[in-house]
């Protein structure tokens, strides 16, 4: 049988890395990768640390693009790759525009969908942010649905999903995390790890943030900066910011943030080295949902800045935390988790909730029997 994965941006393919090398471990399967380059640098390097060579490289990119021209150009060039490969399964994973659209291409030639990442849901059609109508279009479509937790297999539950058709399977970010935690305990070293060792001072509190949704743009990030600037007062704290390519993200971070002493505005860094600055962080600050499950298997506390979160499962057990984008709100949860130990060690727990590293074998086993 013939699989083709689709992916696009940075965290799909940290995600889909796991499962693109599992399902090539199967004689069942033939398999080839096909990436739209929604994120083209930022996805060409983690393409490059998990050593994956697109089959199709449909690089759609340009220059100040509209969702709409993002779509029609996904359509028209993802609808060759399958008129050519005519694959029996098309994988897509979680909330994107390639997501939405390769899914949505394949049930026009009736090939088979099947959705990693399945079944979370804010529930709130926050136009024009695309990704809860994405995973919804998604969702409706696919014919197999790997929700990494109960709640998102209840989700499409709720939404008359045939049960057969969903297995929970854990987040296959965490078998991606998991082994490249492993590589980075067997001296895997590279130049930017060495750079960010001599840059900080690991004798201070090290506060890593990231931060690149749409939703945050304008006042948002203007509110983060603020807050960024207050926390930095501590002279105890250094905080580091590999800051997103994406200009709206750029620009007020840059603008606002430059020129701190301990502020570390950084370029985005490979998988490997940011898992090695998680890792060697006290805490972190994110609207990343990816960071979110990452985090408490590191056992990093994390603080969310929005409001809502489609991964109620780590505010459930307690080691994230949602501060929204008010800077006070920010500030005060950063100065307590600094300054409180009882309260940062309970956030500080290493269970993690978004799975165990199985879910690529899980999904690999589902699709032998059925397809
Ligand atoms: N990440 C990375 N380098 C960075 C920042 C994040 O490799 O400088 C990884 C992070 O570990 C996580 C993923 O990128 O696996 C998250 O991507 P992002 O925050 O862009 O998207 P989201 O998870 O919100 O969809």
């Amino acid at each position: 049988k013939k699989i083709l994965l689709c992916f696009g941006t940075r965290p799909e393919a940290i995600k889909m890395a796991s499962l693109v090398h599992e399902l090539k471990t199967s004689n069942q399967f033939e398999i080839k990768v096909a990436v739209t380059a929604q994120h083209r640098q930022m996805l060409d390097q983690v393409l490059d640390f998990f050593e994956i060579v697109p089959d199709y490289d449909l690089d759609i990119m340009k220059e100040n693009q509209s969702l709409n021209e993002l779509c029609g150009r996904i359509f028209m060039k993802i609808d060759s790759v399958l008129q050519d490969y005519n694959p029996d399964l098309v994988l897509v994973h979680g909330d994107t525009t390639t997501s939405a659209v390769c899914a949505w291409a394949a049930f026009h030639r009736n090939i088979k969908v099947g959705h990693i990442e399945a079944g979370l849901r804010t529930f709130d059609k926050c136009s024009p942010f695309p990704e809860e109508v994405n995973r919804q279009i998604t969702g409706r479509i696919a014919d197999f649905h790997f929700a990494p937790t109960s709640i998102s297999s209840q989700n499409l539950l709720a939404e008359k999903i045939n049960p057969h058709n969903i297995l929970i399977t854990g987040n296959t970010v965490i078998d991606s995390l998991l082994w490249t935690k492993n590589k980075l305990d067997h001296n895997f070293g590279n130049l930017r790890i060495k750079e960010l060792k001599q840059k900080l001072d690991f004798t201070k509190k090290i506060i890593l943030v990231t931060g690149h949704r749409r939703e945050n743009f304008g006042d948002g990030f203007l509110n983060i900066c603020n807050a960024l600037i207050k926390i930095a007062e501590n002279s105890e704290v250094e905080i580091v910011y590999p800051v997103h390519l994406n200009p709206n993200v750029q620009m007020p971070i840059l603008k606002l943030l430059s020129g701190i002493s301990n502020i570390h505005l950084i370029d985005p860094l490979d998988y490997p080295t940011f898992v090695w600055m998680m890792s060697n962080s006290y805490f972190i600050i994110t609207d990343s949902g990816g960071v979110q499950e990452e985090a408490p298997s590191l056992g990093k506390p994390v603080l969310v800045m929005r409001n809502t979160t489609e991964r109620p499962e780590a505010v459930d057990a307690g080691t994230v935390i949602l501060v929204g984008t008010d800077s006070q709100k920010i500030v005060a949860a950063s100065e307590k988790l600094l300054n409180n130990e009882v309260e940062y060690n309970k956030m500080k727990q290493t269970h993690n909730p978004y799975g165990d590293g199985q879910a690529s074998p899980r999904i690999r086993k589902f699709l032998e029997n059925i397809i």
